[in-house]
């Protein structure tokens, strides 16, 4: 493990967070089109996989199993996920052993890992993703107390329609309230299935939950994302992730959040 702790995030432009209140909402994925929208734009781009719950970025990029390398000083280098070099990753994946592995650490450890991992990368992107763990879990805090020093410039809250999930996210923006960060806005993912025959859209779950949370706390809503059965081939796959979303009306969610920054 890389023995230098420094400043936070060096090398790095402007860093978005990715919240949600629990997990499986979709955060992961939702920080996968994100990077991938701004790489399409031209920017240099990283993700940080800090969610010690399930890290799963490596995976849904093609890049499991890679090894980091290290450089002179002792910093850890970024995984390029694609040839030109515009995305890279960094994820706590890299460095277990198992995959349960940092889910059954205790909590000094986990704040000692989540401390290295936002201090000891040699970043050097325009912007940086944030993959945090979800928002229940005491790692979140760590995650949110040590990043504040970094130049933050806002969070991106993912919640499914239902009122559980958006009573998790209120509790993030309330979160994100107290320690001064700005939220760009609330995307509602898994809301309503576009039936690939006819089109037709079905609100299998409750639908509209993202929308009103985000009126009432006066926050952007960025947009419905449907449940996408391709998407989720592409991500257990961890192939043709960067074009997955070139063209569908879903892109434009993720337009929402460019166009803020
Ligand atoms: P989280 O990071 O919140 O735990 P993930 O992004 O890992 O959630 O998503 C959980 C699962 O749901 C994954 O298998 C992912 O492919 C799937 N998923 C996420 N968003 C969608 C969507 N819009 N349509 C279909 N499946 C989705």
């Amino acid at each position: 493990m890389a023995a230098v702790t420094g400043p936070v995030l060096q090398g790095v432009g402007k860093t978005i967070l990715v919240l949600s209140g629990k997990g499986g909402v979709g955060k992961s994925t939702a920080t996968v089109q994100i990077a991938a929208t701004l790489r399409g734009k031209g920017y240099r781009v990283g993700i940080l996989d800090v969610d010690l719950c399930g890290p799963s970025i490596p995976r849904m990029v093609g890049v499991e199993g890679k090894d980091v390398l290290t450089t002179p000083e002792g910093n850890w280098v970024p995984v390029y996920a694609d040839n030109e070099k515009r995305l890279s990753i960094i994820s706590i994946a890299f460095f277990l052993d198992s995959k349960t592995d940092a889910v059954i650490w205790r909590g000094p450890k986990k704040n000692a890992m989540i401390k290295q991992l936002l201090t000891s990368v040699a970043w050097d992107v325009d912007y940086l993703i944030v993959d945090t763990p979800p928002g229940t879990s005491d790692e979140h805090i760590s995650v949110m107390e040590n990043i504040k020093s970094a130049p933050v410039m806002g969070a991106v809250l993912v919640t499914t329609p239902q009122m559980v999930a958006v009573d998790d996210v209120n509790r993030e923006l309330t979160f994100c309230k107290r320690t001064g960060i700005n939220v760009l806005g609330i995307i509602e993912n898994m809301s309503g299935f576009v039936c690939p025959s006819c089109s037709e859209c079905s609100n299998i779950l409750a639908t509209g939950g993202g929308e009103q949370l985000a009126a009432k706390a006066k926050v952007s809503f960025l947009g419905r994302v449907p449940i996408d059965p391709n998407l989720v081939r592409c991500t257990e796959e961890g192939k043709n992730f960067l074009d997955m979303f070139a063209g569908s009306p879903v892109s434009e969610v993720y337009h929402n959040i460019i166009y803020q920054l």
